[in-house]
């Protein structure tokens, strides 16, 4: 089973596409949409947990290729600017995944992006605007 966080923009061409559709019916994939904003005919997004079997994952991802929407983790649209970052702990106050906690031995705040959903909360929430946000 492989299961991961996705990030898929859509441009002005592709945002119609019913990939979500295609998919679960056609890859056997099941979906959470985290975050979404498709609007007509303008670049879009959609973060999506996507999961299924390693073999249907796979030919999924290729099918979305296919389709000229561009796939990223969600690793490369959420960052931490560590030279602004001032390890105040406000960010994880609001981060409703975990994906900032504070280290309780060095009082640091780590940011796991892997657990991250793009929800962008963190980024208000930060004094200095170390949270980034590359989602459109
Ligand atoms: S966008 Fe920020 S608040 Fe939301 S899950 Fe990711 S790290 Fe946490
Ligand atoms: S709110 Fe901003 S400055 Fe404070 S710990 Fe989080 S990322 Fe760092």
């Amino acid at each position: 089973m492989t299961s991961k966080k996705i990030v898929l923009h859509f441009s002005k061409e592709n945002w119609n596409k019913p990939i979500v559709y295609r998919l679960v019916k056609d890859f056997n994939l099941s979906f959470n949409i985290l975050k979404a904003s498709v609007l007509p005919k303008q670049e879009s997004f959609m973060v999506l947990e996507l999961s299924g079997p390693k073999a249907d994952f796979k030919r999924g991802m290729e099918y979305l290729l296919q389709t000229g929407i561009v796939i990223e983790p969600i690793e490369k649209d959420i960052a931490r600017d560590d030279q602004k970052c001032i390890h105040c702990g406000a960010c994880t106050a609001v981060c409703p995944t975990g994906s900032l906690y504070i280290n309780r031995k060095t009082m640091e705040v780590i940011f796991d992006s892997s657990k991250c959903s793009g929800c962008e909360l963190c980024i208000k929430a930060c004094p200095p605007r170390a949270m980034e946000s590359r989602l459109v």
